[in-house]
This record gives structure tokens, sequence and C-alpha cells, in this order.
């Protein structure tokens, strides 16, 4: 834990590029560090992931996992490998396990347009487009991930959870969230996205919606089914601020999110609880590319920086807020600048160059 303004930080790399990405986000945390003093930052490096289970039978060691908790802030690069798999078949990622050990029930996944991206809808309002998609990440459909029954090869069950108590914890995180989006400039909306025509439990989860929002009246809030969010997300992006729902329907519409503003590369993620927090890109391993340099780590500055803006409201220190809000302002300018151009939209920088490149920027970008 912290002494101080120290900050431990347990540092998952895990596999395929998510040990690229990690390795680009530590140079560029140790520049930050060296232009904004007032706090520093311990890193534990843990081996976890499908890389690991191969070398040593388990996807992560108890002592490791239990150390990963005592940490102020996880940061994780990607895990798992599509042949790599546990005998039940289900897929090598302990990152699921710690997020539900430790309760990291509100995953944020922010979708914004950075200019001269890739946006591929030909409509000029997509350089407008900023929400979040808030997914309730330890229930939903995923909750009975691994308890899900098969009937003798004839029928097959999973079931979906909602939970009062963490649906309630999830709306007010999404009210106030939606609350310091206004700061600058959010359009001060949540949005609850469900299926609750048709599924009992999302019934529940609309009334749930319906009472919280009741205790935020300086907050907009709407409804919209999954299918014609799916639709909108296409149609008029622009129009949303907080988009909160179910594990698996956001699981899905944030990555159709990376999609709309350049592709996975673009689409960061921290995972909220109580306690502890995970920082993570929302992209998983990409074996197609791993070790070819071609990986776009800005998904991963970009969690980066949410961790540092989380510990600075957590522990009310004004150097990591600002810290946080450089790194953000850095890949922000690298972009409009045009200094910086990722091969996963047609550019032609790879991982390391893109890296440097972003350092150079965080020497020159304004701090007030
Ligand atoms: P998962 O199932 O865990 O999401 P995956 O390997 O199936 O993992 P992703 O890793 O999210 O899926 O990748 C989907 C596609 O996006 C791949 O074609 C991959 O090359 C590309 N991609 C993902 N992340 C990046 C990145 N940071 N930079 C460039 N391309 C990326």
């Amino acid at each position: 834990m912290s002494s101080g303004s120290e900050y431990v930080i347990a540092v998952l790399p895990g596999d395929g590029i998510g040990k690229e990405v990690m390795a680009s986000c530590l140079k560029v945390l140790e520049k930050i560090q060296e232009r904004i003093s007032g706090f520093s930052l311990c890193f534990n490096h843990f081996k976890a992931g499908a890389e690991f289970y191969l070398l040593s039978g388990v996807d992560i060691t108890d002592e490791d996992l239990r150390k990963v908790g005592e940490a102020d802030a996880i940061l994780l690069g990607a895990m798992g490998l599509q042949n790599v798999r546990f005998p039940n078949g289900t897929e090598i990622t302990p990152h699921l396990r710690i997020r539900t050990e430790l309760g990291l029930f509100a995953g944020m996944r922010p979708v914004k347009a950075y200019p001269n991206t890739l946006q591929p809808l030909s409509d000029s309002r997509s350089g407008k487009i900023d929400f979040v998609v808030l997914r309730e990440s330890t229930e939903g459909l995923f909750a009975e991930r691994e308890n899900g029954v098969i009937l003798d090869d004839r029928e097959a069950r999973d079931t979906l959870v909602i939970t009062r108590k963490t649906s309630e914890r999830l709306f007010d995180f999404a009210f106030l969230l939606a609350r310091r989006r206004m700061v600058k400039g959010g359009k001060g909306l949540v949005t609850c996205v469900d299926k609750s025509n048709v599924l009992r439990s999302m019934v529940f989860f609309r009334k749930i919606f319906e009472e919280r929002a009741r205790l935020y009246p300086d907050i907009q809030s709407g409804y919209n089914y999954v299918d014609a969010q799916a639709l909108d997300l296409i149609r008029r992006p622009w129009d949303f601020d907080v988009l909160v729902m179910e594990n698996m329907f956001a699981d899905i519409l944030s990555d159709l999110g990376g999609g709309l503003v350049g592709g996975m590369g673009m689409a960061p993620c921290a995972e909220i609880g109580l306690e502890h927090a995970l920082f993570q890109p929302a992209h998983g391993s990409a074996p197609d590319i791993m070790g070819k340099d071609q990986a776009n780590p800005t998904a991963m500055f970009l969690s980066a920086a949410m961790m540092l803006d989380w510990l600075g409201q957590r522990h009310r220190n004004s150097s990591l807020l600002k810290a946080g809000n450089l790194l953000e302002s850095a890949v922000e300018e690298g972009f409009r600048s045009r200094r910086i151009h990722p091969k996963e939209f047609g550019g032609r920088h790879g991982c390391s160059k893109h890296t440097q490149i972003l350092k150079e920027i965080i020497d020159e970008v304004k701090t007030d």
C-alpha cells in the first residue's frame, strides 16, 4: 500500500501485445513523473496469463494474486491466447478472477474521437463522439461463467444475475460520472441500456435505475433497448454521454464503440470497485499482430491516465490529477498535430516509435 505520496502499482503485462503496450506505458509513466513532482509510482511486476500457465500450470500464483490485491492500483496489459485453454475449455484470464475477487463492478470504457484518427462514419459529427460505456463487470450473463450447465449434450443453460446491491452501486457510479464529466463539457445524461421488453431480470434492472435516477435530479436519464442502442451507436453516437448496462451487452457494445473511433487500440478501460481498481486497454492479446511492433499503445496510455486520475481522486493528490491530465493532453496533441499516426489505421508508427514521439510531446505540453 501507499506510504506518503508513493503508490504501489501492480503491473501485469500478460500475453501477446499486452507485453508490448505495457513496456511502452511504463516508459511513458516514467516520463510523466519526470515532469510532475508530488507523487511517485513503485511498479511491482507479476507474471500471469496464458503463457505463464503453459510454463507453470497456473494462470497466477495464489501468493501473487494476494499481493496484486494489496497494491494501490493494478495496471494490466492483456491476457489470454487463442489456443491455450483450461481443461474445461475456458479462456485463461486470471484478470476475470481478479475482477470478481476485488469486486470491480464498474467497468468504464470511454469512447472518444481524437482528431485525425480513423472515423468510419461519414457524418461530420463523428469528431464529437465522446461517451462512456459503463459495464457492470461482476454479474450479468457472465456471472455464471464457469457454472453454466450442459445437460447430457441435449441442452445448455447460463443464468443472468442482477442484484439490487450491485445495481444500486453501478447506477450511483453512472450518475456521479455524468456529473463529473459535465465539468469537461459532458451532457449530463445517463442512458440505461437493457432488454426490459423481454427479460424479467432487465425489468428489475430498469426499476432500480429509475429509483436511483430520482436521487440525481441534476442529471438527465434516458432509456434504450440494447438492440436499438446498437443501431443508435451507428446513427447518432454523438448524442450519448454515459451508457450503463449489464456485463455482456457492454462487452459487445464497447467493441462497437472502439470501432467508431479507430479500433481497439483506441479503447481504454478502467474497472473500479469500492476499494480497488484495475486499468487496462479494452483489447485482447491480438495474436495476429503480436511480436511485430504494430500495436497501437494509445488505449494503454489512456488507461494509465485514468489510473492517475483515480488515484488522484482517491488520495486527494492534485499532482496525480495533473499527471493524468498531462498524459491525456499529450495523446490528444499527438493526434491533433498529426505527429502520431498508428499502423492500426494505416499510419507509419509502430508501438515503439509511437511511444518515443509521445514522450517528446509530454516534454512539450504545458501544465498549469
Ligand atoms: P479478446 O477475445 O480477448 O478480445 P482478440 O485477440 O480476439 O481478444 P482483440 O485483441 O481485441 O481480440 O483484437 C481484435 C482485433 O483488433 C485484432 O485484429 C487485433 O489485431 C486488433 N487490435 C486489438 N488491439 C490492437 C492494438 N492495440 N493495436 C492495433 N490493433 C489492435
